[in-house]
């Protein structure tokens, strides 16, 4: 790499200035083993499944082993966390292993989380537990099986050295086994990475350790935009900042593209903090991500966010405010005047690939009306107000053929009774509004309000928290005194208008084709496609996971398969169908 490469070669931490990366070396575990590979992933770096059979597989992937050639850093970056700079962070329990040239001369960067302390690790120690790993592992390869850009999970590796987290059993803490993932990504460079020269915010105080090195800044564009966007380096090679202006605007197009799949398949990242954002438009860094299982825009799936900044509904909003702080950060090269009027196509990307999505989720495949729009809206809407689960209902109406078709009526019924077997009971709506704060905290800012309201302000995040507690516990109010049977008249009301609406829009892309078999069969087809049959829910994870901690490795293993064919109609989820029967559709019948 032409980057400048910090001269220590110790795992201290500490600040690192005027360098993007410091040399290190992973710390060795005791009794390295595989937990599971995947495959796919591997032979992006062309390793065969011969290879990750033999003995010594594990020890080059927990970081005991080094691959031949292999120069390990740590790469420095700062990051806005949840809207405020935080100076350095860094990779803090990541590890750069090099790149991999493979057969068909395709670049890959290659990477250990969780090998130990770097010069970034700050308070922590550089280590990843059990279910992270796992987590981590079988997720980026579920979202990469969905279609959706990715880091890749290459292997999954545990050992018996161990940490202890903030897991308590009984009053003691739990001794975790230390574990690691290997990813494979083009590049990990983020945001975070351009951010490192920011100068000194003023709302923190905070400096990036690098600020003023335009000289530095300057390379790293170059190598960024020379290596990640080859296309616009050379079609602007004497202009080189038009062509930093036209990455800026690509990366602006993919990240808009990237949260609007995250949309379509109800998927939350959960931390979308400026150094958990890849600068080639991938989806970085898994931690406490969540598929939503009944539709709600204002899911969280990360438990400390408690302001609620990373809901379901706000992404595309944080990518976009995302985008402007990478701005800011290559401004020292770049001026803002420049690239701060292009962030206006994020929009104009972020919806026309979001709709042309949706339509492909509803089937909307030979014609386009202006209110399509408002048919998405409403579906949303019925899901969120009879509690729905978001991936079934989606996958549901595949199995409705156009109006006309000599079954229409009898599957018409069907997927009404499905979409209704789907809502939730008022028990389980009320669950959906239990607290999120904690109940002391709670209580002390209702306090503070009560005795002087003007504090507001000042308690920032906190207050954020607690107003939509406030709202939440009215919404379980309102729940009180409705009965089941008036909640499934309402349920059984809504989703017959819907589905009414949806049939009318049918109709007119019915009349738009001549062979109706033929389009029925591209309809299910295109519908199939975009609708996942399986994702990977929370609980699924934490079964591998539960059983992994037992040392029984299978369950991941078996997931990791399903995960590989998310569309397929004709999967078999071996003993995963009960929990998922219940939740998807039946198999269909006609045909
Ligand atoms: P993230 O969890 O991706 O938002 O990471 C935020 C920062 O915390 C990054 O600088 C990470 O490298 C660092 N970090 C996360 N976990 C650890 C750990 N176990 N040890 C050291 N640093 C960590
Ligand atoms: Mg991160
Ligand atoms: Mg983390």
């Amino acid at each position: 790499r032409s980057l400048p490469i910090d001269s220590e070669e110790e795992n201290y931490i500490r600040q690192v200035s005027g360098a993007c990366f410091s040399k290190v070396k992973p710390t060795p575990v005791s009794n390295p083993q595989l937990v599971a590979a995947s495959l796919p992933a591997l032979s992006l770096i062309d390793i065969d499944p011969k290879q990750v059979e033999r003995a010594d597989f594990a020890e080059f992937f927990s970081g005991n082993k080094l691959l031949p050639g292999s120069e390990t850093a740590a790469h420095c970056y700062c990051g806005h966390q949840f809207g405020y700079f935080s100076g350095q962070l860094g990779d803090g329990a990541a590890m750069y292993l090099g790149e991999i040239v493979n057969k068909s001369g395709t670049r890959w960067e290659i990477q250990l989380k969780g090998s130990g302390l770097t010069p970034f690790s700050r308070s922590a120690d550089g280590r990843k537990v059990l279910r992270s790993t796992i987590r981590e592992f079988l997720c980026s390869e579920a979202i990469h099986h969905l279609g959706i850009p990715t880091t890749r999970a290459g292997s999954c590796v545990t050992s018996d050295s161990r940490v202890v987290r903030d897991i308590f059993y009984d009053g003691h803490p739990i001794q975790e086994r230390c574990s690691i993932v290997l990813r494979i990504a083009p590049t990990f460079l983020r945001f975070g990475s351009f951010e490192i020269f920011k100068a000194t915010d003023s709302e923190t105080g905070r400096t990036g350790p690098s600020v003023g090195r335009n000289d530095i800044l300057k390379q790293m564009l170059d190598y960024t935009v020379q290596t990640f966007y080859p296309k616009i380096w050379q079609a602007h090679s004497a202009d080189k900042e038009t062509a930093y202006v036209e990455f800026f605007k690509e990366l602006t197009r993919r990240t808009a593209r990237l949260v609007a799949d995250w949309q379509s398949v109800g998927w939350c990242h959960g931390v979308l903090n400026t150094d958990n954002m890849s600068i080639v438009g991938v989806t970085i860094d898994y931690g406490p991500f969540g598929f939503m299982d009944k539709y709600d825009p204002d899911f969280i799936c990360n438990a400390s966010d408690d302001g609620g900044r990373y809901t379901y509904i706000k992404q595309p909003q944080i990518c976009k405010w995302n985008i402007k702080k990478f701005a800011e950060a290559i401004q020292g090269v770049v001026p803002l005047a420049k690239t701060v009027p292009e962030t206006k196509i994020f929009d104009e990307e972020y919806s026309d690939y979001y709709t042309k999505k949706m339509r492909k989720k509803f089937g909307l495949i030979n014609t386009i009306e202006e209110q399509d729009g408002d048919l998405v809206g409403s579906f949303l809407d019925t899901l969120h107000k009879t509690g729905a689960d978001f991936t079934n209902c989606f996958r549901c109406l595949s199995r409705l053929p156009l109006p006309g078709s000599p079954d229409f009526e009898e599957r018409l019924q069907e997927v009404t009774e499905y979409l209704l077997s789907q809502c939730s009971t008022v028990e389980e709506l009320k669950k959906e509004y239990r607290p999120r704060m904690n109940p002391r905290q709670f209580q002390m800012i209702m306090m503070l309000m009560e005795s002087n309201p003007q504090l507001a302000p000042a308690l920032g995040r906190g207050f954020a928290a607690f107003s939509q507690e406030i709202e939440r516990l009215e919404k379980s109010k309102e729940l009180e005194n409705v009965t089941d049977e008036d909640k499934k008249k309402e349920n059984q009301a809504m989703w017959t208008a819907w589905l009414k609406t949806y049939v009318e829009r049918l109709k007119k892309e019915a009349d738009k084709v001549t062979d109706l078999t033929a389009a029925n069969q591209r309809r299910k087809e295109v519908m199939n496609m975009t609708n996942p049959r399986f994702i990977l829910r929370n609980y699924i994870a934490q079964n591998a996971i539960d059983a992994a901690e037992k040392g029984d490795f299978s369950e991941v293993r078996r997931v990791l398969e399903i995960l590989q064919t998310p569309y397929s109609e004709d999967l078999d989820f071996g003993s995963l169908s009960q929990a998922t029967a219940e939740t998807t559709p039946p198999a269909a019948t006609e045909d």
